[in-house]
């Protein structure tokens, strides 16, 4: 390792949901559900847009640096003039989640923090042992816990594999409506499991570990997330309208996300015409202003349907230090 400065640093998190979680696509219907939640193009896998990430942690951090709720939001000032993003170099807000407004004539800033997709890491199904948290090559690979290159296929398609220690000897499990055979000899396992327990993610989600096809996994989820019904209330009096019968859909209570924040060098940008970023000094400064909004995160969650008790997510404590392999050297 270098002692030159960094460009950037790359910063993974990980959290439990403690409610269901429900990022919508904006109404559109799909077989029996009203609201869907955004899938992966690709994978079909639900997951979280970094850039509704982005909105919700700025907001958050805001409340926490007593600048709600001026630099929260998209910095639209009103039609006076007044509020919108302050765009200073001391701002915490503003300088590492970017603001839309310049100070006098210059332009806005695009910010030092970026924010991945939360992706499905765990995903807890229902079986006769109690609750186990089902994982895939994909997903796994999705996280950096594998390195795409390292991570192949599983042996079987059609099995359950999980570790020796902890799991009984058990010729098979039910996952919902799936009967799999369970097998313990995939050998990349263990290291997986151990990266995962560093991340923070309790003994109780890691001894339920098992891992399944990248294809089986699809299918695991998308008919295990929660669908609920719900009735949508007349504002004007108070009571339910009229055929406003709806379902929407969710991760699960006990779903493990993962993203990873990617935290730029605050020495290399210059703001408002030339002006040093006096914030945050570092790409840690960035991380440590972004995790003020945790405690956010795991009170008044993320998504929609919060008032219906949804979406509280509880960011874990790493125990992994810092991945130096994923920050990026200075360039001279
Ligand atoms: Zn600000």
């Amino acid at each position: 390792m270098s002692a030159e400065p960094r460009s950037y640093e790359t910063f993974s998190f990980s959290g439990v949901a403690l409610d269901p979680i429900h990022v919508g696509t904006g109404g559109t219907r799909l077989g029996r559900v009203d609201n869907t939640i955004v899938r992966d193009p690709v994978t079909r896998i639900p997951k979280i847009p970094g850039s509704s990430i982005a909105g919700v942690m700025r907001a958050y951090t805001a409340m926490a640096k007593e600048k709600y709720p001026n630099c929260a939001g998209l910095g639209q000032p009103e039609r006076d003039g007044a509020g919108g993003h302050c765009g200073s170099a001391d701002c915490p807000v503003c300088t590492v989640f970017g603001f839309a407004k310049g100070i006098g004539s210059s332009g806005g800033f695009a910010g030092l923090a970026a924010f991945s997709d939360m992706h499905v890491l765990l995903f807890p199904v229902a079986s006769q042992l109690g609750p186990q948290w089902i994982t895939c090559p994909m997903a796994l690979r999705q996280t950096g816990i594998a390195k795409p290159s390292e991570l192949g296929d599983l042996p079987e398609q059609q099995v359950l594999y999980r570790k020796t220690d902890g799991a009984e000897a058990l010729p098979s499990l039910n996952l919902g409506w799936l009967f799999l055979q369970v097998k313990t000899d995939w050998q990349p396992l263990e290291e997986i499991a151990q990266k995962i327990e560093e991340l923070g993610i309790p003994g109780y989600i890691t001894s339920r570990l098992g891992v399944v096809s990248d294809k089986l996994f699809t299918h695991i989820v998308n008919s295990n997330l929660e669908v609920r019904t719900s009735v949508a209330i007349d504002p004007a009096t108070g009571a339910a309208k009229k055929r406003a019968l709806f379902t929407y859909e969710a991760l699960p209570r006990g779903t493990v996300l993962f993203w990873e924040v990617t935290c730029r060098n605050p020495k290399h940008f210059k703001i408002n015409g030339g002006n040093k970023v006096e914030a945050v000094g570092s790409p840690g400064g960035v991380r440590d202003v972004v995790t003020k909004a945790h405690p956010y995160l795991e009170h008044l969650g993320i998504g929609g349907m919060g008032s219906r008790g949804m979406g509280r997510l509880r960011v874990l404590e790493t125990t992994k230090p810092d991945d130096a392999d994923k920050s990026g050297k200075e360039d001279k």
